[in-house]
């Protein structure tokens, strides 16, 4: 009997387990694949250590507050600066004086905006149905204004401007990290998901890989155990709580669309919206910028940013090649685009930002969407954490707090959840 079984070892589901080994409680994770990360992980390409979503650790708040609750340190180098912007072939570094300075020289209402970013802080905020775009047309009808907030969306959320609330971004920028500090594991990002599976084991929790979860059970409202799958066998293993990292349109499958009732499944239907990006990774024996962190771009077709890995963590590459991810996101982003399309906007943005990138040696293109996307769901169109199940909660990026994303955000959920379930098993006197 475990006190509570995490299925799924994502950055949501880890950090749950995490927080639930350190307050003393015995856990399971139980990991389809064969390796933990789920969609912040790394694969190896011809001797390039390739990341296949996220690469960007956000650092100094809940992520870190983790790993330091299992006692790891957190194995990341911070580039600085961290993020610049690329605008007309000129680098404009915005901390170096925010957004006034960065729409400064290229709209006359870059005042205006600024204010706007002030009053969210305040709590003033435009309605939920208004897009980026559309609160953004209030202030300014600059192509270049509109190109940038369009790759801040797609950087950040993986989402258009016309896509993406303005509350949810306004919250973001105005009130949360918003990616100020960040770094890049020298091991990939699969390093920082396995020393916190590390941790985990170190307190006493068990961590299993190519074991699929199969059915959670059900039994008068509670969640009894579950039924998983490991080298062709089938085990039950019994636990007084679940939490579920596989998204939330998942777990209603392995438990069953009855036990949640219809106004649940028919909520997570018209909320969840899954949003895509296509990722590619390359490698060239010429740098094609000097800059240590992530360039977000101004004009351009679908490519949004970009960064050198090998600048602070040259171990990821052979010796003498430069390795860089750059991102894109497909119009739109969610819902149905043509990939080819997408993909050969996004190698053209390339090639007319560096030259240099007809030269490079390609090591992946991915596509992330529809059931392994960049966002499980877009910022503004959660689902609570809470299912009609006492006993059953979801974490990671479908569950974000309302204008968060990332990595980050799936530890935020962790960290509610873990809270939540420690008052159940308090309640049942365990
Ligand atoms: C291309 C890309 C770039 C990104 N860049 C960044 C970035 O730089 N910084 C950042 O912070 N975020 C970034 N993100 C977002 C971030 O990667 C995701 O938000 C985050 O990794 C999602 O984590 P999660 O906890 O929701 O779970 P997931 O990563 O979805 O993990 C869920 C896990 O559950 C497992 N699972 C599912 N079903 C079962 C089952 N039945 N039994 C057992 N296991 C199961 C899956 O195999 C998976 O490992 C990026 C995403 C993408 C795609």
């Amino acid at each position: 009997m475990y006190d509570a079984v995490v299925v799924g070892a994502g950055a949501g589901g880890l950090a749950a387990a995490a927080r639930m080994v350190a307050a003393g409680r015995k856990v399971m994770v139980v990991e389809a694949r064969d390796r933990v990360g789920g969609r912040a992980s790394s694969e190896v390409i011809d001797g390039f250590t390739v990341n296949i979503g996220a690469i960007a650790i956000e650092l100094g708040s809940i992520f870190e507050e983790t790993m330091s609750l299992v006692e790891m340190p957190v194995d990341v180098r911070e580039p600085s600066p961290a993020t610049v912007f690329y605008i007309d072939g000129k680098v404009i570094n915005p901390q170096k004086g925010g957004w006034g300075l960065l729409l400064g020289g290229i709209t006359k209402s870059a005042a205006k905006i600024a204010t706007k970013f002030a009053d969210a802080r305040k709590g003033e905020l435009p309605e939920e149905h208004i897009s980026t775009k559309e609160w953004l047309e209030g202030y300014t009808k600059n192509e270049t204004v509109h190109a940038l907030f369009r790759n801040l969306c797609a950087a950040i959320f993986a989402a258009n401007a016309d896509e993406l609330p303005a509350r949810a971004f306004l919250i973001y920028f105005a009130t949360k990290g918003a990616f100020k500090r960040f770094g890049f594991c020298p091991r990939g990002t699969l390093g920082v998901w396995q020393d916190m599976a590390k941790g985990i084991e170190n307190k006493g929790g068990e961590v299993r890989l190519n074991t699929a979860v199969k059915k959670i059970h059900v039994e008068e409202g509670r969640v009894t155990g579950l039924t998983v799958e490991s080298a062709g066998k089938e085990v039950f293993i019994a636990s007084r709580l679940v939490i579920s990292n596989a998204g939330p349109a998942h777990t209603v499958e392995l438990v069953g669309e009855t036990h949640f009732g219809a106004a649940y499944v028919d909520q997570m239907r018209s909320t969840l919206k899954p949003a895509a990006n296509i990722v590619i990774n390359f490698a060239t024996r010429e740098r094609l910028i000097d800059l240590p962190g992530l360039i977000t771009f101004g004009k351009t077709r679908r490519i949004c940013n970009m960064g050198e890995l090998t600048y602070t963590c040259p171990e990821l590459a052979p010796a003498g090649w430069h390795q860089y991810v750059a991102y894109a996101v497909p119009r739109p982003a969610i819902g149905d685009f043509d990939e080819e399309q997408e993909i050969e906007l996004a190698l053209e943005d390339l090639r007319e930002q560096f030259p240099g990138f007809r030269d490079a040696k390609m090591l992946s293109i991915r596509v992330m969407r529809d059931n392994w996307p960049a966002q499980r769901s877009c910022s503004g169109y959660d689902m609570p954490q809470t299912t009609p199940i006492a006993n059953l909660w979801n974490v990671g990026d479908a569950v974000k707090d309302y204008g968060d994303g990332g990595t980050q955000a799936c530890a935020v959920s962790a960290k509610s959840v873990a809270a939540l379930a420690q008052a159940y098993l308090a309640e049942q006197g365990v």
